[in-house]
């Protein structure tokens, strides 16, 4: 019989755990390898090393043994041949970008309403290093397309943050296939829970693991999944741009990738609930959720998601001034940035995570003033109700 693939539950409650290699009596949970080099042995020895005759370790910005188990996981969970980990999400979408353009022609395409950061580091990009850059509105099915096939790489963020865009994965990774452009999914909202962009064509997938990942929010790291077996040259440039994670952090996110799903289970649960409770609020004027039945692109949900997630975002009949009045109300919600950990979150992304976006492009990507965002956590439902409700009485 052949043997049948362990679920995803499964293969996150051994995330990290030892393989057969490891010989026997090995730590169940894997050694946080806390140390910048490695010994190398004889000059012999060294040049096998070095030469890539004999597996090793030489610099941990080169590659760490506890790094490397995170690694695993998440290509695992991805479906990838490979992954590189790195320090940050943003490090992350560079890496990829950089590995993704490697020996192509033609602009890197993207959509306006992607993370701040991310736009932020892509402006960076083609204002300092000449990169070329093209911005086009993902829901112009013509236009993108059109952009999408005559591009020397894609990203894609799907949901983006914080509007809850959707961009249809199967339609961009066919209309790229001719050209040969790589597409970049940032899975970061959507998370292997549910989504799965290589299965939708996707080449390689981003995370910020700071988010749904590690779900803890206490460190700050990323990792870029390739579809392929990774090469040397995309090792190189991971390397070399410098933005790799230490082995606590690496650890910490292999820690929280044991109860990954379960977390995941729990966020959905609660998102769905705040979303649908948020819509008939009477001092609500929009809510933006990829689960939502009357979301604009529910066809492009129900094709590559299996759930809208944890991530909302919504706009108050009272506009820029209500949204002040709400955050500074809120008692259980945390007015903070990031999201994806245990615990609800709320900003206002135009005064925050996309403050660094010109006015103009704020607007173009529809990130209003008002726009309040958040990440619904774990804790109880009626709990996070009641401190909406309280939040928004107009008392
Ligand atoms: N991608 C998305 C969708 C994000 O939301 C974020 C951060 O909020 C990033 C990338 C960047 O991640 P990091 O803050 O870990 O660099």
């Amino acid at each position: 019989m052949k043997p049948t693939r362990p679920g995803l539950a499964t293969r996150c409650a051994h995330a990290g755990a030892p393989r057969p290699a490891d010989g026997v009596n090995a730590p169940f949970s894997p050694p946080i390898v806390q140390s910048s080099l490695f010994a190398l042995g004889s000059a012999a020895e060294a040049e096998e090393l070095f030469t890539g005759k004999r597996p090793g370790y030489a610099y941990s910005r080169f590659g760490n043994p506890t790094v490397e188990r995170l690694a695993e996981a998440i290509a695992d969970l991805e479906g990838g041949a490979g992954a590189l980990v790195t320090s940050s999400g943003n490090a992350a979408v560079l890496c990829a970008v950089m590995a993704a353009l490697e020996g192509r022609r033609g602009p890197l395409v993207t959509h306006p309403d992607i993370y701040g950061g991310s736009f932020e580091l892509l402006q960076i990009l083609a204002e300092v290093g000449r990169v070329p850059v093209q911005t086009v509105e993902a829901t112009d099915d013509a236009a993108w397309l059109a952009a999408v096939a005559g591009a020397g790489a894609v990203l894609v963020e799907t949901p983006s943050n914080p509007l809850m865009r959707l961009v249809d994965l199967a339609a961009t990774t066919a209309a790229a296939r001719p050209g040969g452009a790589p597409v970049i999914v940032d899975n970061t909202v959507a998370t292997p829970c549910n989504q799965l962009p290589i299965t939708q064509g996707a080449d390689w997938v981003v995370h910020s693991t700071t988010k749904y990942l590690n779900g803890h929010s206490d460190m700050i790291g990323g990792c870029v999944v390739k579809r392929e077996p990774l090469t040397p040259a995309n090792r190189r440039i991971h390397k070399n741009l410098g933005g790799t994670v230490n082995a606590l952090d690496a650890w910490l996110v292999l820690r929280g990738l044991r109860t990954f799903p379960l977390r995941l289970a729990a966020h959905n649960r609660n998102g769905a609930a705040v979303a649908a409770w948020l819509r008939v609020h009477p001092a609500v004027a929009q809510v933006h959720y990829a689960g939502d039945p009357a979301h604009p692109q529910a066809g492009i949900f129900r094709r590559q998601m299996a759930h809208g997630g944890s991530l909302l975002s919504f706009e108050l009949r009272g506009g820029a001034a209500a949204a002040t009045r709400f955050l500074d109300r809120l008692r259980l919600i945390v007015h903070a940035v990031s999201l994806g950990g245990l615990e609800s979150l709320a900003t206002r992304p135009a005064m925050t995570s996309h403050r660094g976006m010109p006015p103009e492009a704020r607007a173009r990507a529809g990130v209003a003033d008002g726009l309040v965002r958040l990440s619904v956590g774990v804790e109880d439902l009626d709990d996070l109700l009641a401190d909406l409700e309280q939040a928004l009485a107009t008392d």
